[in-house]
């Protein structure tokens, strides 16, 4: 654990700088908060014109300060913050706390890399500038400018927005969700998400990690962090539309990178997205108190048919689907209902089920080991009380002594409900006030163990690939003073990392072209091959299926012309010769070096409809083997690989193996590559390949 990160997040002795004796000013405010959050480390205040401060001695400078000092919050204004920075240097502060607002979220970018480059000096670690502060339960700490620490829990939050966490601070005790870190992240200058991941996956007080982030200034580290994490993480990425990017990007400074990479990245990281604040809080609940579901059967008992056909419906889309319970299971569960009810899935104990029949039920299902998770529904009735049916409940659980599988509970109803749902919640039980509610929770806890067996795959690295040849082509075009490849050239590097390409030959001139298609066989293609044109098509320069030498000769020159007409100047090297491949499936494979995370690849259905379907998925790059699968099986026309309509299945291996090659190309030349794709990339039956027809690469300005 990082010594001078535990000295800030949980100092022992916080000096003030900056502290006021007036009321209203945050000076004030914070010194104010430490001593009603009931800190028992020294306070000490720093001002240079007051003595005394709600009572505490108030020292002219913090190196007056006689006691050891771990983390000071700084609260004066901009201009007087570099010289605060020194003085905590000197007295031996391990964290720094700027509150100060007008850095880099203003354009005063030079001055924060100053107080980072002075706080380096003293071995100093930064939080903000531009935070609201550091709370936790834990040590008693509100060392911020929030009003009260929040509703004690498990779970931590970090924030990059300061109002927001100030807002959250106080939905902890209307939504009776606890937490017991709140850290205002702010600028990030220097301690980051990643920092923060790394340090609150070994604090004893935090169960599972909560984030709200616009943009991520440490990407690679964030997944990185993230996936060596032991506990959950649940992040909210704010700037998800055009527009909201924008917002944020002008409100911290920082730019909020594409939100499908970011999606990526989060699901590589084994990281749960929440949607929407409110499921921030649906999913910090259930992964704060219950373990991952780690099979496909979802158990649902309820007293009424309703919810249970609500849970029903939201069960598939959760990623948890209702199958029916074996006989077996479903004998001992008509025990305890009415001959009406229902043993299936959801088991209907029926409006008559009381505190015995709840209990009994519960108990039995928990620890059969056919049910993977349980959801528990109950609907208010008038000859029922819901506390009671709540301590059943959790009677008929505990007694199982069982800790490895998870339950969720909705109650449906009115106070009385919400009081039953409290003292579940604080008895280690999620409740939810709508049944759908609860079976996502359930889906989110299957989520979090289905992205933790992915994280942990292996990432092949790939012996076979020829780096160097791939340099050499490169740095040929790179002496040309081009930035863009051809089609050749970029098939050869494809070919260097062990894909398969339709062999291409370049000719000059027709009679060359008729040569070459002769010796390759008919039917070919012939394309323009020209550093000015990237899409080929557009440019009347490509011509399929042609079987003889008059359509070789034909083609060559209307190519030509085309081209020409297209283009006047453009820098024509040929025309490139190859073997029409037989029809396939177009898939389009690409990548991208996204500015948080880096190279990063795309897959999704090809041709030419691909940025009217928009069908695609991203991964950063490198992907293990599993997480290709992944990508094929996730994007929304996925089934048209499986074979539709009587069609034979695509060979997925061969694609998935073309995208776990494709991903090791553009990391290992991540420095070269700024763009590329392959598309069409054509998909055959089950065992008979893929092959890519055309490639495009684009490299990065040196
Ligand atoms: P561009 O994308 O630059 O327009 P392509 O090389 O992708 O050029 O060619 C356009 C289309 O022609 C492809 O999408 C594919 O359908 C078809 N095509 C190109 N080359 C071949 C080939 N060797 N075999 C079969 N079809 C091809
Ligand atoms: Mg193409």
């Amino acid at each position: 654990m990082d010594d001078v990160l535990t000295g800030l997040l949980r100092p022992k002795g916080i000096a003030i700088i900056g502290a006021s004796a007036k009321p209203g000013k945050i000076g004030h405010t914070v010194v104010k908060n430490l001593l009603e959050s009931g800190y028992t480390g020294g306070i000490y205040p720093v001002n240079p014109s007051a003595d005394e401060i709600l009572g505490l001695k108030t020292y002219k400078s913090v190196l007056d300060i006689p006691d050891k000092v771990e983390a000071a919050t700084i609260t004066v204004p901009a201009k007087y913050v570099l010289g605060a920075v020194k003085e905590c240097g000197e007295k031996g502060v391990k964290g720094l706390i700027v509150i100060t607002s007008g850095f880099s979220e203003v354009g005063e970018t030079e001055m924060e890399h100053e107080l980072v480059r002075i706080a380096r000096e003293y071995g100093m670690r930064v939080l903000g500038p531009n935070v609201v502060g550091t709370l936790s339960n834990s040590d008693k700490l509100n060392a911020s400018f929030a009003p009260f620490l929040p509703l004690n829990g498990s779970a931590s939050l970090v924030s990059q927005s300061g109002a927001l966490l100030i807002a959250i601070d106080a939905i902890t005790y209307t939504r009776r969700i606890g937490f017991d870190k709140l850290v205002s992240i702010g600028n990030m200058s220097d301690v980051n998400f990643g920092d923060m991941v790394s340090w609150l996956d070994e604090d004893e007080s935090t169960k599972c990690i909560s984030l709200y982030i616009e943009g991520l200034k440490d990407g690679r580290r964030f997944i990185d962090e993230s996936a060596k994490a032991s506990k959950p993480i649940v992040v909210l990425k704010a700037g998800v539309s055009a527009h909201g990017a924008a917002a944020a990007a002008s409100h911290t400074g920082s730019l909020a990178g594409a939100q499908k990479v970011y999606s990526a990245a989060f699901q590589q990281a084994g990281v749960i997205q929440a949607t929407d604040l409110s499921d921030l809080f649906d999913c910090t609940l259930a992964l704060s108190l219950q373990p991952p579901m780690k099979g496909d059967n979802l158990l649902v008992i309820t007293n009424g048919g309703g919810v249970g056909v609500l849970a029903t419906d939201s069960a598939e889309a959760a990623g948890v689907p209702l199958t029916f319970a074996p006989d077996a299971v479903q004998e001992e569960l008509k025990k305890h209902m009415p001959s009406f009810g229902s043993a299936k899935n959801p088991v209907d104990l029926t409006g008559m089920a009381g505190n015995d029949w709840y209990h009994d039920t519960v108990n039995f299902a928990f620890a059969h080991e056919w049910v993977d998770g349980l959801v528990v529904l109950y609907c208010e009735t008038a000859m029922t009380n819901p506390m009671e049916i709540a301590k059943s409940i959790h009677k008929a659980v505990a007694e199982t002594k069982i800790t490895d599988k998870p339950i969720t509970v909705s109650f449906v109803g009115g106070e009385r409900c919400d009081e039953a749902m409290q003292w579940l919640v604080e008895n280690g039980i999620p409740a939810y006030n709508a049944p759908d509610l609860a079976v996502k929770a359930m889906g989110t806890l299957k989520e979090y163990d289905r992205l933790q067996a992915l994280k942990n795959e292996p990432i092949e690295e790939n012996h076979a690939a020829n780096k160097e040849a791939a340099l050499k082509i490169i740095n040929k075009v790179r002496e040309d003073g081009r930035t863009s490849l051809t089609e050749i050239e970029s098939k050869k590097i494809f070919n260097a990392y062990g894909m398969p390409v339709v062999q291409t030959h370049l000719a000059v001139t027709e009679d060359d072209a008729v040569k070459q298609a002769e010796e390759i066989g008919y039917p070919v293609v012939l394309k323009i091959v020209s550093p000015d044109i990237l899409h080929k098509s557009d440019a009347g320069g490509v011509k399929v299926n042609i079987n003889d030498e008059a359509g070789v000769r034909e083609s060559f020159q209307t190519i030509m012309k085309n081209a020409k007409a297209y283009k006047v100047d453009a820098n024509i090297h040929g025309i490139v010769v190859q073997k029409m491949a037989p029809w396939g499936t177009e898939i389009i494979v690409g990548s991208i070096n996204d500015p948080t995370f880096g190279a990063t690849v795309m897959f999704g259905l090809g041709g030419i409809f691909v940025e009217v379907l928009k069908d695609v998925t991203f991964r950063v790059a490198p992907i293990s083997a599993g997480e290709s699968v992944s990508m094929l099986n996730e994007i929304k026309s996925a089934a048209i690989l499986d074979g539709v309509r009587g069609e034979e299945p695509r060979d997925k291996k061969a694609l998935a193996d073309v995208l776990t090659q494709y991903a090791y190309m553009v990391s290992d030349l991540s420095e070269e590559i700024s763009e590329s794709d392959a598309n069409p990339v054509l998909v055959y039956d089950e065992g008979k390949g893929v092959k890519i027809v055309d490639a495009r690469i684009i490299l990065t300005k040196k």
